[in-house]
């Protein structure tokens, strides 16, 4: 028999940012529906993901006037500093957070404590229900309302569907939403060190030929590595036995932590650019990596996706106090046109530094040699790096207490 449900928003993908929307929305007192294919005790599993997110000064203040960063700070390791290099050459870009005031860089943290702490917080909400090993089959658009059909026999009505369901998505495939893909042709290799001395709270991002090599401090004499290799050489790393790994691992991580070894298990990850032409249609919106996925080597795309589902959520709240129609797509393409100016910035700036160091040809050679001096001076690429500690003097809000005259 078919179950019928009820809600404001529907969530289709519940990972890192389809999770943390449905805490935002619940807070601004919508009624959530989230559902995931998973199960979502494996979610939150260290194996299940073994990244680790760096999280930017702006984002934390963000997390933290919505109450989950308490819990989150249990877990982080402060980034001080950041280091920029090149394989082989002795200067590097150095970003220290002294430069512009005593607060960190960033946080880092391990994607499972970041999931656990935005399951437990939906968990404890009475206006969201989570359905975990749920998929959605099919969904329509066109009868007053958005209705998502579920595998086992539930149809779920709302104002408004919200695809959170990764790179991959189907809703933006079945949406007929276009997007531009590009395969990066690498993968990263992605595991965590232990090493002998401490890291002092130093990020490293290490550009070689192959793809980027990032050393990111985790708590403790531990760093979470995002090792970048053309797709053929991680295959061949990845199936060395441990020993052969370490030795391969430690030519390339030198020693100055002194002795390291890795501690398994390790993840691979395909790196591709994925980014959606339009982030929305009539009572479909897309978040996360459903509207946009780049290169990892800046770290920065689930923190665009904060700054997304913030705007988003602020948006809808604003419509829904006025009493308006939240999946029109009036509010939605306001939505499109204030944040894709920015992630657009960002894929260009990802994919421009994969090239110019993925590579052996002469001219690029050339010119990063001369650019890495340049940019250092010209602020360009501080920026960029330093947008870990961006958006301090954004207006964040608490939505819990968004009214009419905030
Ligand atoms: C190596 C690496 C390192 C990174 N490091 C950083 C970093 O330091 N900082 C940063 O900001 N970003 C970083 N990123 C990017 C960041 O990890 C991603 O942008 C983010 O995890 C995307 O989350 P998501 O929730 O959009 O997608 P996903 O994590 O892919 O979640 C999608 C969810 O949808 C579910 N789903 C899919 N289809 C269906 C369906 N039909 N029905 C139901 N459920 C469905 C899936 O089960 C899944 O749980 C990194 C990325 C990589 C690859």
């Amino acid at each position: 028999m078919v179950e019928k449900l009820d809600a404001d928003i529907t969530v289709i993908g519940a990972g890192l940012v389809g999770s943390l929307f449905a805490n935002f929305a619940a807070d601004a007192g919508f009624k959530v529906i989230i559902i995931d294919k998973a199960n979502h005790k494996d979610l939150i599993k260290n194996s299940f993901d073994g990244r680790a997110s760096a999280i930017s000064f702006g984002n934390k203040r963000i997390l933290e006037v919505n109450n989950l960063w308490g819990e989150i700070n249990k877990y982080v390791q402060p980034i001080l500093e950041i280091r920029v290099s090149e394989e082989g050459s002795n200067s590097y870009l150095h970003f220290d957070h002294k430069e512009i005031g005593s607060d960190p860089l960033g946080y880092m943290v391990e994607n499972r404590y970041l999931r656990k702490v935005f399951f437990e917080s939906i968990i404890k909400k009475k206006n969201v229900q989570l359905f975990d090993e749920h998929e959605i089959t099919d969904f329509s658009t066109l009868n007053g309302r958005g209705k998502c059909f579920l595998n086992n026999s539930k149809v779920i009505d709302s104002d408004l569907i919200v695809a959170a369901d990764g790179i991959k998505s189907k809703i933006r495939e079945k949406s007929n939403i276009e997007f531009i893909e590009k395969d990066y042709r690498q993968t990263a290799i992605v595991t965590t060190v232990k090493h002998e001395k401490h890291h002092n709270g130093i990020a490293h991002e290490r550009f070689r030929t192959p793809g980027p090599f990032a050393i990111l401090p985790l708590r403790g004499n531990m760093s979470s590595l995002v090792w970048v290799e053309s797709n053929i050489t991680a295959e061949k790393l990845l199936k060395l036995e441990s020993n052969k790994f370490n030795f391969e691992l430690e030519k390339r991580f030198g020693d100055f932590l002194g002795s390291i070894v890795s501690v398994p298990p390790n993840w691979k990850y395909k790196l591709k650019l994925s980014h959606a032409k339009q982030y929305y249609q009539h009572r479909i919106v897309l978040i996360g990596d459903a509207a946009h996925a780049t290169h990892p080597l800046a770290g920065q795309n689930f923190n665009a996706s904060i700054q997304d589902i913030t705007s988003l959520v602020y948006m809808l709240k604003k419509k829904s106090i006025l009493g308006l129609d939240i999946g029109i797509v009036d509010t939605l393409r306001k939505y499109d046109k204030l944040r894709r100016p920015s992630n657009d910035r960002l894929i260009a700036m990802t994919t421009f530094l994969n090239s110019l160091f993925s590579t052996n040809n002469s001219i690029k050679k050339f010119s990063r040699r001369t650019g890495i001096a340049l940019v250092q001076n010209s602020g360009f690429a501080k920026n960029f790096f330093m947008n870990y500690a961006g958006n301090k003097d954004i207006n964040i809000p608490n939505f819990s207490d968004i009214n009419i005259n905030s």
